[in-house]
């Protein structure tokens, strides 16, 4: 029997003889650490585990409609805490459209000139009102 430091708590615990490899000790909440971190590593690296484990809780989901529902009404701090969360990832989304914007150039450049505007949907040039205006272009970005 060999004594070693758990990975999780930094206890010393003794190693079982049948699992040459164990690095975390018995008790429960060093047992859910060392499964949490397997299924973070598998989640990362295999994309099928990662592809069952994202149908089986849309299926759980959508038979479990309610439990979300009734969660968040029972944990008005959670749904709030949620609820800002989204609001900065809209927000931060937001902002990386704006500068992405705003780093690319213009399409196209209209000049300075005098147009003639036309409904889109013209069939009839001749019969459709159109409007006749001045484009002064003020800056280019
Ligand atoms: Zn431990």
């Amino acid at each position: 029997m060999e004594e070693r430091r758990c990975a999780g708590c930094g206890d010393a615990f003794w190693r079982r003889p049948q699992v040459p490899d164990q690095e975390y000790c018995g008790k429960a909440e060093c047992r859910r650490a060392r499964r949490r971190l397997w299924q973070r590593t598998k989640r990362q690296h295999d994309a099928d585990y990662r592809d069952n484990q994202a149908r089986a809780q849309r299926a759980w989901t959508g038979d479990n409609r309610a439990y979300w529902r009734t969660y968040r009404s029972g944990h008005p701090e959670y749904a709030q805490a949620n609820r800002e969360k989204q609001h900065d990832r809209d927000r931060r989304r937001r902002e990386a459209n704006l500068a992405k914007m705003a780093s690319s150039k213009p399409l196209s450049s209209v000049p300075s000139g005098t147009y003639l505007l036309v409904p889109r949907d013209a069939q009839n040039l001749a019969k459709m009102d159109s409007l006749m205006v001045e484009i002064t272009v003020l800056s280019e970005r």
